[in-house]
């Protein structure tokens, strides 16, 4: 069977020559006589592959080399209760910015063990949206500030970032290298992997090092940030394949000009989609205009029924991942780096054909 279309949100689309590369590479890597998955994590080829990995990133992002930037197991969902466990100290609070599924799992998880601040909520909104800087309540006296820059299943993301008295951290998952970002604006920022970056199961962090030295006593060694910065994330077996892929999709990047370079590309697919959903009223976008996702496009039909039919003759037509969550329903694109322009293109005929029969 030939490849599909693959809007799913995550795990998402690898690009094709990090496949065929880590294909070719799968029984015999360069000169080793094994695979990436058989190797010592001690070795001095992996040492080489998760420095390399690091690197790609820190060019990618411009990272300051005053920020450490980590691998960790247990993806983005272990950062929400590992970073206030670090990074609020007994006894204070942190601002937490509530725009959607993701940030309210994060804040659930800073609440069992310490003070939140809910700086602003969306819920009110069916969160359709992200505030505008002086509608937040922040706290001069908070750890952080915390949101989500992206919020996968809902659609929304923030087209700039509040400049903040308290770091700034940000749960980056799933528009993490899609778009141009000043590192330093940050105290700290987490992606799992999944979205944007390789496989499931890691998460990257990047994080200003002296920040880390906050954690409070009782914070087990393993989920302490200085632990593994100490030890360049080989305090304990990272995943040596997610590190491996992850240096591969920063190669890909690289070749077609790096973060700017995408960003364009992806503001083209996301403008497409979304002159198409303005194009009728067959379509209808839930979100506001300026706070737009350009990373996972949500939309709705005129009927439940109609958004089933669209999703089942999409898939028969190699244009998979479409049905948008469960908690929310509709349709969603998701349209991370990986997603050519003739993918969308091809959606978008889609749209135009199953409006004509059903519009
Ligand atoms: C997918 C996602 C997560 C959860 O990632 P896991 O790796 O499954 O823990 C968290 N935040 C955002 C914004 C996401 O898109």
């Amino acid at each position: 069977m030939a490849r599909v279309h693959n809007f799913n949100a995550g795990p998402a689309a690898i690009p094709e020559p990090v496949l065929e590369k880590a294909k070719s590479e799968l029984m015999e890597m360069a000169g080793t006589g094994m695979s990436i998955m058989e190797m010592s994590h001690r070795s001095k080829p992996f040492e080489d592959i998760i420095a390399r990995a690091e690197a790609g990133i820190r060019r990618l992002l411009g990272v300051p080399a005053d920020y450490a930037v980590l691998f960790l197991q247990g993806g983005a969902s272990l950062q929400f209760a590992m970073l206030p466990m670090n990074l609020r100290r007994p006894g204070r609070s942190a601002d937490y910015i509530d725009t959607g599924s993701w940030a309210s799992k994060a804040i659930g998880e800073a609440k069992i063990l310490g003070d939140v601040n809910v700086a602003w909520s969306g819920k009110k909104d069916s969160y359709s949206r992200v505030p505008n800087f002086d509608e937040l309540s922040l706290k001069p006296d908070a750890e952080f500030v915390h949101l989500c820059s992206n919020e996968t299943i809902n659609g929304i993301q923030w087209p700039a970032f509040p400049k903040t008295e308290t770091p700034l951290f940000a749960d980056m998952s799933s528009d993490i290298l899609s778009r141009t970002i000043d590192v330093r604006q940050f105290g700290l920022i987490y992606a799992g992997a999944q979205k944007n970056i390789g496989p499931s199961g890691m998460a990257v962090i990047i994080m200003q090092k002296e920040l880390a030295e906050r954690a409070p006593a009782e914070v087990p060694v393993i989920l302490r940030y200085s632990t593994h910065i100490k030890d360049n994330s080989l305090y304990n077996t990272p995943n040596t394949w997610g590190v491996y892929m992850t240096l591969l999709t920063c190669e890909w990047l690289e070749s077609l000009g790096g973060v700017a370079a995408i960003q364009k590309i992806n503001e083209q697919k996301a403008a497409a989609l979304y002159q198409t959903i303005d194009s009728s009223d067959f379509w209808r976008s839930p979100v506001r205009k300026e706070h737009r996702s350009g990373m996972n496009v949500v939309w709705r039909l005129p009927s439940e029924a109609l958004e089933d039919a669209f999703v089942s003759k999409a898939n028969k037509e190699g244009l998979v991942g479409l049905k948008g969550h469960r908690s929310v329903g509709g349709i969603r694109a998701s349209i991370y780096n990986v997603i050519t322009l003739q993918s969308v293109n091809a959606l978008v005929a889609f749209m135009k054909e199953f409006e004509k029969k059903n519009g």
